[in-house]
């Protein structure tokens, strides 16, 4: 049984800012697979939920006419992976998408629940970061728009200001057009498991076969998702060759500030993380036309 006192729901983003400037204490709930399972664990009893799954608006993926990728928060990530948007200009999404839960989960599951929720292991975060992606958040007193990276605070918390709603995650063209990219998720099981380690490169490459851009995003390996500046800054011009590939990794690993849990050692983690960026910018650089093998 769910404990619920109350249950709005909302059809404009107008009517839900209006609902959470009235009542501070609602709980938004999208897909409800993180509120409701939470609930169901006992926390969060007498909840007065707000339900945004009827705000059209906050549903899809727009490409914009100056080229900006807007996504929907409401988009499940069912609709992501085959969103032909998304598969044509930004696939790594496509790809991390395929990789949350189960397909019962991703017909539900939104990508705004996902971010919101804070965890570090977010299936989307790690490639989100990767492509510099913005976060627009509105409540009744306005709107701002700020940089992923900024929105997460710290384990299971995000700038989430009271009565603000995510209204859109948009990614900017030069964020995205010329890069390829691979996101690998590392779990025990290879459905319906939480990741040990999700790592999401995107590269650039130039004439001459040289490393033009590279950005890792990484989730778990922090109480939060993160980048990793000195890997990305020691790629830029570097020649595509095993010591690269070497260097990167290990920089890498400098970035991290991996936890033991009962999933994985800290120890176990950091060795993934070397790995599977090196992995991963393979990948990357063999789907942008470059030499994969290393
Ligand atoms: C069986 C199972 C398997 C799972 N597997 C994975 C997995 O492999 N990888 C993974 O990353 N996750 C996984 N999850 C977790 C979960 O499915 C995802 O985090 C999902 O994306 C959450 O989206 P939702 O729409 O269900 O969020 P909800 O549960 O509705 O909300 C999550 C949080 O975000 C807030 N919120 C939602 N939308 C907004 C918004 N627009 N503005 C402001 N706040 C908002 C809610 O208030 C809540 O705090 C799994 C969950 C289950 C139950």
């Amino acid at each position: 049984m769910y404990d619920i006192q109350e249950y709005l729901t909302a059809t404009t983003v107008e009517e839900a800012t209006a609902l959470l400037a009235a009542h501070p204490d609602l709980t938004i709930i999208a897909g409800g697979t993180d509120v409701l399972i939470k609930m169901h664990h006992g926390q969060g009893a007498k909840a007065r939920l707000l339900s945004i799954r009827g705000i059209q608006s906050l549903q899809g993926v727009r490409l914009l006419a100056d080229g900006t990728i807007s996504i929907g928060p409401l988009t499940t990530f069912s609709r992501l992976a085959t969103d032909p948007v998304i598969q044509e200009h930004i696939p790594i999404l496509a790809e991390a998408a395929l990789s949350l839960g189960g397909p019962q989960i991703r017909n539900v599951a939104t990508i705004g629940g996902n971010i919101c929720n804070g965890a570090t292991s977010a299936d989307s975060a790690a490639t989100l970061f990767a492509l510099n992606a913005r976060l627009k958040l509105e409540s009744s007193q306005g709107e701002r728009v700020i940089p992923i990276q900024d929105f997460y605070l710290g384990p299971g918390r995000v700038d989430l200001q009271a009565g603000e709603l995510l209204t859109a995650l948009s990614i900017a063209p030069e964020d995205y057009r010329g890069y390829s990219g691979r996101y690998i998720k590392f779990s025990q099981r290879r459905a319906m498991d939480i990741a040990t380690l999700g790592v999401a490169v995107l590269c650039r490459l130039e004439a001459g076969g040289l490393l033009a851009d590279v950005r890792i995003g990484l989730g778990v390996a922090g109480p939060a998702p993160l980048r990793c500046p000195p890997a990305e800054e020691y790629a830029r011009g570097q020649k595509i060759t095993p010591e690269t590939f070497a260097a990167i990794g290990r920089l890498a690993v400098s970035s991290t500030r991996a936890r033991t849990s009962w999933r994985a050692s800290r120890e176990y983690r950091e060795h993934l993380v070397g790995e599977l960026t090196r992995r991963a910018l393979a990948d990357a650089i063999a789907r942008a036309g470059g030499p994969g093998s290393i």
